[in-house]
Order: structure tokens, then sequence, then C-alpha cells
């Protein structure tokens, strides 16, 4: 007989391997569970030259007999049934991770709960000490140590060190995104590397994860979804850069948490670039978390062992809200008129100008005015500068718009709505195309037909380029295109009013009443910035009116 079973001793050694194969998985682990018993704060101290990790927490803390069990095979607090199955509501509920530590390391565990004195247990080799009490505040401090020290092959296969440290900080920063109220500290060989502090607002915890995010170019809203096989609340929480003032050249900052943690979802992911489509420049990606909540019987975890990968049931439902959820984020409304005008850039063309004045002047902190409910904005044209931006004004500052490409974005929305094509009364006759171009033209729905050697006819054209004078070079831009989007794009910037033209009043005002409700009124398709707003929270400090020196400067 070739076949024997395994020794139980062996099963439970390649069990807990699978479980616990990095020091990430480990802090991982025992992260979430602090974060399952509520704390508030957590903080994790790795040494991994010991191949050590201590994780201490001020959660609810586990009682005396809990203690006791908690390092066993299958034991967990967190469901009872295979009722509860359905119906979890924390990150863990298999009860393996304490016992897969504890076969893999030495481990010691402190913890108390409120209303008691504190224990601590040793376990080392499948033995744990006797409980003894010890002094410790309400909460959880789990020390692990010599991991794999049965598995030294494990070691040996573990990515260098640098390289953990760096995913755990990576998944702390996920962590931290998903419950912003935590504070978190992380310490390797006791230095600090990490601190994030916690906070209600998830934007001031973004803005923290990284230098080059600015609070202030940030937009947050909650959203109460309803789903539609079930009769519960979901809810999506989304965190967006705004496209005119923040983007990357990586799409590293693209995120999707789902009930607690930050999950791969390559069809989510689709939907959010599909809703910043012709938002952004080329090549560049959005700056953008959104956490899903919802029942987890909506919820497969199991398309990936550290439940990195999920299944979402109802898929499209999903990336619909997401899709309509960002585009009511990008109008600008009433409702989030104040979030669009603290800019960033602005503050900075501000800065240069100081810089060029001949003294430097101390920044001083300055009272903002106090922000009152906008309204309905009412953008009033009261100018035109330079025959290319419309100087507007509303009750809080003034906005310089790009002329051409606020008109861009209007007739871009306008083809996306409807693209139309109308046929010429004379055929256009287009020369020397290449197969490519002929392709692009047959894909756009032109009525197109050979018409002589190296020679076409076209016999329709979209409606919008129809009554211009330079049909036959739109025709060819069009034959250039990779889509018809880009045919939009390139039909809307042809079309669109040319900086440089004078326009009245009226005209302004027209562009700029039809562009404030475009869908997407911040860039055009190029990925452009369409305004400019200066607020008078930023000039006042500029003219320095807080200088008070008297009656005569007219203040
Ligand atoms: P699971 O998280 O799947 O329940 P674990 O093995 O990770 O399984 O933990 C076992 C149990 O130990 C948990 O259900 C919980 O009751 C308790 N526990 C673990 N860590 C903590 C902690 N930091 N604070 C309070 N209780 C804890
Ligand atoms: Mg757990």
């Amino acid at each position: 007989m070739l076949i024997q079973k395994l020794p139980i001793d062996v099963i439970k050694l390649i069990a807990a391997g699978e479980v616990i194969d990095s020091l990430t998985a480990v802090v991982r682990e025992l992260a979430e569970n602090s974060l399952d018993a509520g704390a508030g704060r957590i903080v994790i101290s790795l040494k991994p030259e010991l191949w050590m990790i201590q994780v201490a927490d001020n959660g609810k803390g586990m009682d005396r007999d809990d203690l006791l069990l908690c390092t066993q095979a299958h034991t967990t607090s967190k469901i009872r049934d295979t009722k509860d199955l359905h119906h979890i509501n924390t990150l863990g509920f298999r009860g393996e991770a304490l016992h897969s530590i504890a076969q893999l390391a030495d481990v010691k565990i402190a913890s108390r709960v409120a209303d008691d004195c504190g224990y601590q247990v040793f376990c080392h080799d499948n033995h744990c000490s006797t409980i003894t009490p010890v002094a410790i505040a309400p909460g959880t401090i789990i020390t692990v140590e010599n991991l794999f020290r049965n598995i030294l092959l494990r070691r040996q296969a573990t990515p260098p060190f640098k390289q953990q440290i760096k995913q755990i900080q990576i998944l702390i920063g996920q962590l931290a995104l998903c419950h912003p109220h935590v504070t978190w500290q992380l310490f390797v060989d006791d230095k600090l590397m990490l601190y994030i502090n916690g906070n209600e607002q998830i934007k001031k915890v973004f803005s923290q994860l990284s230098k080059t995010i600015n609070y202030n170019d940030l937009t947050y809203q909650q959203i109460t979804v309803n789903t539609p096989t079930e009769n519960n609340n979901s809810s999506l929480d989304i965190v967006l850069g705004l496209p005119d003032r923040l983007s990357r050249p990586r799409p590293d900052w693209v995120k999707i948490g789902l009930n607690g943690r930050v999950v791969k979802s390559p069809e989510l992911e689709s939907a959010i670039y599909s809703a910043f489509h012709r938002t952004l420049g080329r090549d560049r990606f959005p700056v953008i978390f959104i956490h899903l909540r919802t029942s987890p019987q909506q919820i497969d975890w199991n398309r990936h062992p550290a439940k990195a990968e999920i299944y979402l049931h109802n898929i499209d439902f999903w990336q619909e809200q997401i899709k309509s959820a960002i585009n009511n984020i990008f109008r600008i409304t009433d409702n989030n008129i104040n979030q669009q005008i603290e800019n960033k850039r602005v503050e900075n063309i501000f800065k240069v100008a100081e810089n060029q004045t001949l003294y430097q002047i101390e920044k001083q902190e300055i009272k903002q005015p106090q922000e009152k409910a906008l309204g309905l904005i009412d953008l009033q044209v009261i100018a035109q500068s330079r025959n290319t931006y419309i100087v507007t004004e509303h009750s809080q500052g003034m906005w310089l718009i790009e002329q051409h490409i606020a008109h861009e974005r209007i007739l871009y929305e306008q083809l996306q709505d409807n693209w139309q094509l109308i046929p010429l009364p004379q055929p256009i006759i287009l020369e020397n195309l290449l197969p490519k171009q002929l392709e692009q033209l047959i894909n756009l729905q032109l009525d197109i037909e050979s018409f002589g050697e190296n020679l076409w006819a076209v016999r329709n054209i979209p409606e919008m380029l129809a009554q211009r004078d330079d049909t036959q070079d739109a025709l060819m831009e069009l034959s250039w295109g990779a889509d018809v989007d880009s045919a939009m794009v390139a039909v809307a910037c042809r079309s669109a009013i040319r900086n440089g033209t004078k326009l009245t009043i009226n005209q302004m005002q027209d562009i700029v009443d039809t562009w404030k409700m475009t869908r997407n009124p911040h860039t055009c398709p190029h990925g452009r910035p369409i305004y400019l707003s200066l607020e008078e929270s930023s000039l006042y400090r500029f003219f320095r009116r807080h200088w008070v020196l008297g009656k005569s400067h007219g203040i």
C-alpha cells in the first residue's frame, strides 16, 4: 500500500500554513480581529529579523474563559450555526487564524475586558500555559514570536522583509480607508513607520495616506441604495478627487472596499473607469475610493483565499449605481457647490504672485467668511476677457470660464445623447483614404462609396458639421479617429466656439447656463479644466483685507 493517512500534526501544520503564509498574513488576521473587537486604536510592532509581530488594541477584550479557548481549532465568537453564516457582519468568522498562528509560532495573548482584571496565556508547541493575571488596560495585546520556527523553508519562501513591510503598510492603509475612525501606528524595530490619525471624516484619512492628495481637492458623498433582491439598505461611500484638480499617472488610487475590506473587483473598477470616461487627460487615472456596504448574502468571498477578490451578486446593478453616483458628484448643484470652490490651484497662483512681490509677507491665518448656503448657483456673466475668458460672478466670488472648452463640453454631451447623421445635398469627395480610414468612416455609419480611382463620395455627415465650410477636413479628421467616441470629441472640438471670438453677454450667458448643467462641467473631453474659481475668501486674503488699516482704504 502506498497511500497512508497523514499524522494529525502534519495535517494541522499544512492547514495552518495555508492560512498564514507571511508576516503580512499575521498582521492582517490580528488587525482584523482588533477591528472586529471594536478597537479605536491599533498599534502594530514588527521585528522582522526575529519573526516577531505584536498587535495591541483597545477593543472589547476577552475574558478568562475565552482566552483559554481562542487558540483552539475552529473556535469563534462570531457565528454559532449555519444560519449565522448568512448574516456575518464581522471580518472573521472561521475561527482559524489564532489557532493557525499558534501552530506556527510562540504566542502570548494578554487581554482584559472592561469590568475584570487582565489575564495572559502563553502558547508554545500547541500547549497553552496556565493562565495568569496581568496588569493591562482594557483591550488585547497579541505577541507572535518565532513565526515559522517549525517550517523554516517557509521563511525562505516569503518575500524579502522590505517588501513585506511595504505590503503591511499598504494593508494598513486599506484597512484605514474602510475604518476611518481607527487610529493606526506601525513600528518596525521600534521605529515609527506609519501613523494614521483616525477621523470620522474619511477625506481626512485619505489625505494622510498620500502626500500628493490634498484634502480640499477631494469630495465625499454617502449614498443609500435599495438593492433589487432584498429589502435591505445598502450604501456607497465615495471619496473622489475632483477631476480638474487631481489625477494620477497610474491606476494606484482606484480602490474598492466591500463590507470593511479593500477588494479587487475588475467589474466594479471598469464601472469607475467608464464613469470617468472623457473626464481625465490621456493616460491619467482617477483618485477614488468606493466603499460598498451590503448584505453579506450578496457576496461570495471565495474567489481568492485571502478574500482579496470577490464575486458580488447583481453585479450589473452595482455597476450602474456606481456610474450614476459618480456622475451625480460631477454635476455642479446647489448641494455640492461649496465643495467646488476651495481650490488648491488658485491658492498656488496666489502664492506665486506673493513670491513675486518685493517683500515677503508672513502667512497669516485669516478668518474664512461665513459660508452660507448658496441656493441655486447663479453665475452672472459680466464680461469677456481677451475674447477667450467668460468672466462670471456669483454671491461668493468669481469664475473665469474658458469659452472654447466650456462649449466643447456642451457639444460633446449633446452628441453623446444624439449622434445624428444627416444627408448632404452634394456628396463630399475624399481622396487617398487608407483602408484603416475607410473602415473608421464606415464604422461611423457614414454613407460612403467608391467614386473612381482613389476617390470616395460621402453622402451624409454628423449634423453639427453640416453647415461648416471645412467639411472635407472634418471628415478626414474623423477618419483618423479610433471609434465613435473619438469622433464625437473631434466634432465637438471643431464645432465649438474658438477662443479669440468676440461674444455678446447674452451669448456667453447661454453658454454658461447650459455648461453648468452638463453632466461633467469640470473638464473638457480631453481632460483640461474648464473654469478657474476665484473665491472671495482667497481674494480677501490676497488683498490683505485683514490688515484693517483704516477707513480710507475702503474697508
Ligand atoms: P475569527 O476571527 O474567525 O473568529 P480567530 O481565530 O481570528 O477567529 O479568533 C478567535 C476568537 O478570538 C475570535 O472569534 C474572538 O472572539 C477572539 N479574539 C481574537 N482576537 C481578539 C481581539 N483582538 N480582541 C477580542 N477578541 C479577540
Ligand atoms: Mg479572525
